[in-house]
Parts: structure tokens; sequence; C-alpha cells
């Protein structure tokens, strides 16, 4: 390439197995200064209900993300051709501390924004949404966003906790860092207490596309009712691993069965070109319950695939 764009290292010049540890295989710099887009991982997991985990998450995905090359076969898309990317490494997170944790990566995402950098968060469980969310929302506003999970994440407290990873979405909704009337949630499932996790997030706006209104179907009509409803102004793409059937994504904390599957998955994300996209996290996958890797790798194809459709990219 001539472009003077960072490019991943390719498996012609250091075999697949070998080379840095970065996603991608991609340089890895300290800050996000002349980027378009970066890699950043939240190792965070004490966010977490059930099994934790996620805390090895970004490590995991960033290994099994050596085996990504930088062209798009079925899109098209060339994100290395006019994006600046790298891996701009970890939040150092204080794992003694949840409160102080979301401040740290408040203070972490303020700084990726203030470059024009659009983050791409290998997570950690998913309270990390909200100290993004937060940022977000000081540099452009209330965003709209695309949302799938298998549970709705708007719990008021967990164990009288108001901070954890069944939570975000909630407090986002109270502090204003959302735009309700343009945001979906899809592949929402399982168990619950109440009504309250499907009516809640309707009740204030929200689009909620249960996982059995997915069976059987393609997303492609779904994803053109999104862009229709999100159409012009910035959206997030909040990805929880666990939206994705335990079938094909066993490397998570709390899994539930009938979700999402692979081609779904792609279809959601490549649907989400043409949208104001700001950034996107892959949160939830948790190595010591992925032990053939196929989660991370998932979770490393899915990331790509985020990175593909951010405004910008060019297709060939
Ligand atoms: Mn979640
Ligand atoms: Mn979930």
């Amino acid at each position: 390439m001539t472009t003077g764009l960072n490019q991943p290292l390719g498996g012609n010049s250091m075999p697949r197995f070998g080379g840095p540890g970065t996603m991608m295989r991609l340089p890895a710099q300290e800050d996000a200064r002349g980027l378009n887009a970066c890699f950043v991982g939240v190792p965070f997991d004490i966010g977490t209900s059930n099994r934790s985990g996620a805390r090895f998450g970004p490590r995991q995905i960033r290994a099994e993300s050596a085996l990504l090359r930088p062209y798009n076969m079925a899109t098209r898309a060339a994100p290395f051709d006019s994006l600046q990317v790298a891996d701009i490494g970890d939040v150092a997170i204080n794992t003694y501390n949840l409160e102080k944790s979301i401040g740290i990566i408040e203070t972490a995402y303020d700084a990726i924004l203030e470059h024009d950098c659009q983050p791409l968060t290998l997570g950690g469980d998913h309270t990390i949404a909200l100290p993004v969310l937060r940022a977000l929302r000081r540099k452009h506003g209330p965003v709209g966003m695309v949302h799938v999970d298998a549970h709705a994440d708007i719990n008021d407290e967990m164990f009288g906790e108001r901070i954890a990873h069944g939570t975000p979405f909630r407090r986002a909704v109270e502090e204003g860092l959302l735009d309700c009337g343009r945001v979906y949630q899809i592949g929402l499932r399982g168990t619950g207490y109440t009504a309250e996790d499907f009516d809640w997030p309707r009740a204030r706006g929200f689009v909620v596309v249960p996982a059995d209104e997915c069976w059987y179907k393609s997303l492609v009509p779904l994803m053109e009712q999104v862009r229709a409803r999100l159409g012009k102004g910035p959206v997030y793409l909040s990805f929880d691993i666990d939206g994705i059937d335990p079938a094909f994504a066993p490397g998570t904390g709390t899994p539930e069965v009938g979700g999402l599957t692979v081609p779904q998955a792609l279809e959601i994300i490549r649907g989400c070109r043409g949208l104001e996209l700001v950034g996107g996290d892959l949160v939830e996958v948790a190595p010591p319950y992925d032990p053939f890797g196929n989660t991370a790798l998932l979770g490393a194809n899915l990331l790509y695939e985020m990175l593909c459709v951010l405004p910008g990219v060019t297709y060939r």
C-alpha cells in the first residue's frame, strides 16, 4: 500500500501466529492522535452478575483477530484504504473499584473523542457502555443506538447497585445520553422477573425487537427500518455477544437460548452502513467459558465489520 495509512501486518510478511498482539496486528500507539478510528480495550468485568471473565475479553479478541485480513470480500469495504486506524491499548481501570473505574473510562473516552477519533471498544462487560455514552454525549449530544443483546440492560438496580452490567441503558436514559426515539434493541429474550424488561424501553420510545421475531428470517428488511428511523444524526452501536445464540457464542457470562445466528449478526452490522456511526463496542466475551476461542473469534470479526461500516470507508 502507498497510502501512508496504517495497515494490518499481512500473513505473507509474518506468519499469522506471530507478530504483534494488537487488534488485527495493527500498529499500536499511546493515544488517538491522528486517527480516524481506534480499537481500544476495556478489561473490566466487575459489573457482571453471573459468570465473570470478560476482563480477559480484549486480550483474547486481539489474539483471535490475528486471522483477519484487511479487505471485506462480502461488502467490498476496504477500511484501511481511507481511514487511519491503530490499536491504542487498554484503559487502565481500577479493578478494585467500580465507581472509580467508570470515571477512568469516561476520562479515557473524552481524550479519544478530543482527537475526532471513532472508538471501537473491545469489552469488558456491558457496564462500560455507560461511561462511553457519557463521553459521546459531551461530544455529539444525545445519540441514537443500535443495541444487540439478549437483555435490555435497563434494570433500575442490581443487588441494590445502580451501576452494573444490567443497568447501563436505564442510567443512560435518565442522564439524557440517548435520543430515545432513535434506539433499537434487537435479540432480547430469556426469562425475567416482570414484563418491564421490554415494556420500560418501549414506553421511553425504543423499538424492541425480541429474538423470536428474528427467528428463521433475514434481518436485511429490519435494518432498512432501522436506517429509516435512525436516519440523520449520531448513532452508537452497542453489541453484547450474548445476543448471539450460545451455540455460536458460548463464551459469555449470561447465556440465553434461542438467540440470533452469526449471519444475522453480520446483517445487522452491515445494515448499519449509511448511518452516522460515532463508535461501537463488542462486549461480554468471557474467554474462560470459550474453550475453543470461537466466541472471541466472532467478536473480533464483528469489530472488523463495525470498522467496515464507519463513515468515510472506501469500497472497491
Ligand atoms: Mn448487555
Ligand atoms: Mn446480555
